[in-house]
This record gives structure tokens, C-alpha cells and sequence, in this order.
């Protein structure tokens, strides 16, 4: 893909390429994205291979992607990939965010079929199985839909069901509620996602873009298994702005009618000011003065805001850069990096 950014001499497609000659990719990858998991990743890798072996007898690979930890994340990654040859690691040149690390983990990986699944274990890597026999029987796409999220704190559950309940209310792709990024995909879907050049990226719906058959596994969102929430609430709302904006421009529309709506307002006001001033009592009035300047200027301000946010991504993309730099790929003992370490 012309938007990654690997170093000099390597190139996961065309690896890709080579090995498929030998017939020897694996059955499936396991993506993370992992952002200082140091202190749950050894437990994190355990699960995963045995729910690799469960499901596929160990043909298979764990691509973990170090997103600019700042703790022992690519160290512990490097001990792995040292011990097992099916653990690939990338190391990216600074923190990207999960979207971005999560899409250079599937722009690396090279099995038949790609799990993506958060490093934190709040996702069952046992899954897996089932998955894997939902899309034998024809599905491209299963994506694990949350049933339970009493782990999580009110908060996060609010949020996260309002984001949910507008966001498909916004836009025109359906994008299943109370899904993440936790699925299974085929290699014909990682292919297709790997065609989509945009910076801001929202996966789960990018993926519903796609289209082919998507079948939902309900689960339960379990807690932690170590550490805390990487996504603070910044970071939430930055998620949903990006993925309002790639997915509706539906927003652009509102502001339109909002503007006409105030608009017709501001005539009436006008006609009404003006009939007041014809009969001489135009003293009073601050308060609605007041009022009024100050709900116009802020629909303008909202409106301009709405403008600004698209506007600003169009400047982004326009820019034409690699989503990310990888700065270090280790598989096994071979290590490609950007410069020596
Ligand atoms: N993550 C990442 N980069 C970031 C933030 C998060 O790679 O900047 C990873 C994180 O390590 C985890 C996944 O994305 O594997 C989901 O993050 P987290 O569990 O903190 O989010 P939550 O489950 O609380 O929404
Ligand atoms: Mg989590």
C-alpha cells in the first residue's frame, strides 16, 4: 500500500508474495495494537497461542504492534518474537493512536484470515474458534458484538451508547452499535481495507463499508486484565469526531438548516424591531438585544466549527502522507529497523 510506511528492505506484501509461492502463510493472524501493555502482554501471548492452537493447531502468527510505548512494551515484544518465530513485531516511530497502529498491524500481517483484538484482554482470544467456523460457512466479516459491559464504568457505558445511538442516526453506512474493533476478517476484506488511503480512520466502519457478509458474535466485555484505559476522554471524543466525518456529511447539512432556520428567525426579529421603531418606544430591548447577538454568534461559531472540522481533514489528506513510519519490524532473529538500536 502507497500509505505505509515501512523501512528500507521490507515490505510485508510483498513477503507476502514470496511466501505464498511456498504455500506457506499462515491460517491466521492476530493483530494488537499495543500502547504500554507491558504489564499484561506475557498473559495477553499465552491465550492467544492457545487459542491458536484450539482453533488452527498453531498455524499461525500474533503481529504485535508497539504504538510508542513508553514502558517495556517493545522489549517484552522483542523476547517474544526472539522465542516464537510466529510473533512479528513492529514497533512504530512515536504514539499513533490504536486506529493507526491497528492498520499498520493489518497492513503487516500475512495470514489467510486477520483477528484484530485489543492487547488488554477485555476481549476473549477464544473466541477465535467460533469465528473461524462462522466464516467457513461464508461469512467475510465476524465482528464481536458487546452484550455485557458491567466492567466498564458508567461513564465509559454512557458514552459509549450515545456515540452509538448518534452516530447511526448521522450517517448512511450502517455501522453495528456496541461493536469495537474485536473481528475476524477475511484476507479478501484486509485487501480491500488495505486500498483505503485515508488518515482518519474509524475501522469498525470502514469495515462496514466494505460490505460482503458481516455476522456478529455476541460476547462479554470483560475488564482489564492489567493496566488502565488508554483512551481517555480526549481521546473518545477525537475517535467520534473522526468517525462522523468520514462516514456523514450529514453534520454540513444541519448547519445549512440550521443557518436557514435562524435566518428566518432574524427576519422576524427584524420586522418586529423595525414595527417598534415606527412607534417611538425603541429603548427597550437590551436584554433581547443581547439575546439575540449572542444565539446568533454562537450558531455562527458552531457552524463554523462544523466547516473547520472537515475542512482541516481535507488539508490532512490532501498532504498525501504515510499514515505511520514503522521503525522496527522483528521477526525472529531478522530485525529491519530504521536505524540501529
Ligand atoms: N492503544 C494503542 N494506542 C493508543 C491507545 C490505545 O495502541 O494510543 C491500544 C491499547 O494498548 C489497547 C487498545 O488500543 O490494546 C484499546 O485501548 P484501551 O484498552 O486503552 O481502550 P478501552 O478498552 O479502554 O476503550
Ligand atoms: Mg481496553
Amino acid at each position: 500500500s502507497p500509505w505505509t510506511g515501512f523501512p528500507h528492505g521490507c515490505d510485508p506484501q510483498r513477503d507476502a508474495g514470496r511466501l505464498r509461492v511456498n504455500g506457506a502463510l499462515p491460517r491466521v493472524s492476530i493483530v494488537a495494537p499495543c500502547f504500554n501493555e507491558a504489564e499484561g502482554l506475557q498473559e495477553f501471548y499465552r491465550r492467544c497461542s492457545l487459542a491458536c492452537s484450539d482453533a488452527v493447531g498453531g498455524d499461525h502468527e500474533i503481529v504485535l504492534v508497539d504504538d510508542g510505548s513508553t514502558d517495556a512494551t517493545w522489549p517484552l515484544i522483542e523476547a517474544l518474537a526472539r522465542a516464537d518465530e510466529r510473533v512479528v513485531g513492529l514497533r512504530l516511530l512515536r504514539n499513533h493512536g490504536h486506529q493507526l497502529a491497528s492498520s499498520a498491524g493489518l497492513a503487516a500481517a500475512l495470514g489467510e484470515r486477520v483477528l484484530l483484538i485489543d492487547a488488554d484482554l477485555q476481549d476473549p482470544p477464544e473466541l477465535l474458534s467460533a469465528m473461524m467456523r462462522e466464516m467457513d460457512q461464508g461469512a467475510d466479516v465476524v465482528y464481536g458484538l458487546r452484550t455485557g459491559r458491567d466492567r466498564e464504568s458508567w461513564f465509559k457505558r454512557t458514552c459509549a451508547s450515545l456515540f452509538y445511538r448518534s452516530l447511526s442516526w448521522l450517517t448512511d453506512t450502517a455501522i453495528p452499535r456496541d461493536t469495537g474493533d474485536f473481528r475476524l476478517m477475511s484476507r479478501t476484506v484486509v485487501d480491500a481495507f488495505l486500498l483505503m488511503p485515508e488518515q482518519h480512520r474509524f475501522i469498525r466502519g470502514m469495515v462496514s463499508w466494505i460490505g460482503g457478509r458481516q455476522v456478529a458474535m455476541p460476547y462479554q466485555r470483560e475488564g482489564r486484565y492489567a493496566g488502565t484505559t488508554k483512551y481517555p476522554f480526549r481521546k473518545m471524543v477525537r475517535l467520534a469526531i473522526d468517525a462522523v466525518t468520514s462516514f456523514s456529511t450529514r453534520p454540513l447539512r444541519i448547519a445549512t438548516w440550521s443557518g436557514l432556520v435562524f435566518a428566518f428567525l432574524a427576519l422576524g426579529v427584524l420586522g418586529y424591531s423595525l414595527v417598534q421603531w415606527a412607534r417611538g418606544s425603541v429603548i427597550d430591548g437590551w436584554t433581547s438585544l443581547m439575546a439575540a447577538t449572542s444565539l446568533f454568534a454562537g450558531v455562527q461559531l458552531l457552524v463554523l466549527g462544523i466547516l473547520g472540522e472537515y475542512l482541516g481533514r481535507l488539508v490532512q489528506e490532501s498532504k498525501n502522507r504515510p499514515l505511520f513510519l514503522v521503525g522496527a519490524v522483528r521477526r525472529g532473529d531478522k530485525l529491519h529497523a530504521v536505524s540501529a538500536e
